[in-house]
């Protein structure tokens, strides 16, 4: 990549699109259109798709634990130490699988299991077991699934690892986030190149397939040359895919940030500078700009399928190979089950709570009309695979006026064969996409992804 692409960059641009912080994202961002949903309608829309002769599944199941909390975190985590807690939460997690697949049907094939958190590794090795016996008791895992579990390094062991592989996972990811110790520091969480090298040896030795590996940018303390140097350690790692999140700062939502010194928070512009430099440095050794902030090898289905236009997004991340239905089960848990969304209340206790009156525990709901449906679509083509055919964009309808706009701000091509994003249209991509879908609004507040990682 060209980084002189950035340099040209004017700063209202930054501004316009990408300027506003976390804590300032307009307030309409954040009154999606909920229309609510009552659980008997989602149990209602279970039962049709265990009506349906093959649904495609894919499962998330959220961890909400965590040994500590990271300054930067924006998960849904409770820190915990006390083994009862997690057996509770196991149980619990149980009795919600049973309601889901009351309505489901027992024993449905699932082809995409995600466990993520959290940390799902800080459970013990039997609460592991029990996990996995949880989700075989109510699915039925696909011998070729896609089955990713969410690690942190520091609480991993060649042990952990090789039990992890046993249990089916063949994925895992792993969260490194920066490995300055200045950046460490101001973000709570010290975990050195070592442990991280390691962590990939053993899980290459006991077999698994695919590793991943989280970065962040715009964390305190960050410069663009100790960021080269974190991505120097780790492409020396060759992990199959690296994310690189983009860091919002919210203290205001999430408490735990008042932690960072905003003052040692970069600049949108010095931000996007630093992503600029992830961009050129991951190209550069060999792996494809995925998406807004993925990076794969060249034989990655990602790069495949990016390149034959063919890439989804669920609320998993990217995936070449798309369900037709997300299921999520444990607080928090986002599900999309067509054109219905619906989330798990978030605290332990709600989510409990619903359970164990019997009830499925959703806390909210969104229909997406057939309209808003398929724009979604759309914007989720665009934001995956970065070109729209003319057929496609031209029914966008008004939107072309205001994606007319972007493209005279360079972030887009426009012209007879379709839209094509440009190389400083990436930069700027899920904003954009954000902007003309709501319901790509994934960072809005009643609208949150579980993490992806
Ligand atoms: S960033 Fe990860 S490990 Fe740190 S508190 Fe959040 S979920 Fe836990």
């Amino acid at each position: 990549m060209n980084l002189s692409i950035l340099d040209e960059i004017p700063s209202s641009l930054i501004e316009r699109y990408l300027g506003a912080t976390a804590d300032q994202a307009p307030a309409a961002k954040v009154e999606v259109k909920v229309n609510g949903v009552a659980h008997d309608e989602y149990a209602r829309t279970l039962r049709d798709i265990g009506l349906s002769s093959n649904p495609s599944l894919a499962l998330y199941l959220h961890v909400p634990f965590c040994a500590t909390r990271c300054h930067f975190c924006a998960c849904n985590t409770n820190v915990t130490h006390d083994a009862d807690q997690i057996d509770d939460y196991l149980d619990t997690l149980e009795r919600e699988m049973d309601l889901v697949v009351a309505a489901l049907g027992a024993g449905r094939p699932v082809c995409q299991l995600h466990v993520g958190g959290g940390t799902p590794n800080h459970l013990s090795d039997g609460q592991l077991i029990r996990l996995m016996e949880i989700v075989h008791q109510h699915f039925q895992i696909a011998e070729d699934a896609c089955v990713c579990i969410e690690c942190n390094p520091r609480r991993a062991s060649a042990g952990q690892m090789e039990l992890l592989r046993s249990l089916g996972f063949g994925w895992i990811s792993l969260g490194v986030q920066d490995l300055s110790l200045d950046v460490q520091r101001a973000i709570g969480r010290i975990q050195s190149e070592a442990v991280i090298r390691d962590v990939c040896q053993m899980a290459r030795e006991v077999g698994f397939e695919n590793i991943n590996i989280d970065l962040i940018h715009g964390l305190p303390n960050q410069t663009e040359r100790a960021l080269a140097s974190t991505l120097e350690q780790v492409i020396s790692l060759r992990p199959d895919r690296i994310r690189c999140f983009s860091y919002a700062h919210a203290p205001s939502r999430r408490p735990n940030q008042l932690a960072i010194n905003a003052q040692s928070l970069p600049s949108p512009t010095e931000k996007i500078s630093l992503f600029g430099r992830v961009v050129k440095e991951l190209t550069q050794a060999g792996y494809t700009w995925i998406g807004v902030d993925c990076f794969a090898g060249p034989r990655d289905d990602w790069t495949r399928a990016q390149a034959e236009g063919r890439l989804r997004r669920n609320s998993m991340g990217y995936t070449a190979a798309p369900t037709d239905y997300q299921l999520a089960c444990g607080p928090h848990g986002l599900g999309e089950v067509g054109s219905l969304f619906v989330q798990n209340e978030s605290s332990l206790t709600g989510w409990t709570r619903a359970v164990m009156a019997g009830r499925l525990p959703i806390a909210w709901g969104h229909h997406l009309s057939d309209e808003d449906y398929r724009r979604r679509r759309v914007y989720e083509h665009l934001l995956c695979n970065l070109v729209l055919p003319a057929s496609t964009a031209k029914t966008l309808g008004a939107d072309l006026e205001s994606l007319g706009r972007c493209a005279q701000d360079g972030l887009l091509e426009m012209d007879a064969e379709g839209i094509r994003v440009t190389e400083r249209g990436r930069f700027f991509l899920e904003s954009l996409c954000a902007q003309h879908a709501s319901s790509l609004d994934w960072d809005s507040a009643q609208w949150l992804f579980p993490k992806s990682r």
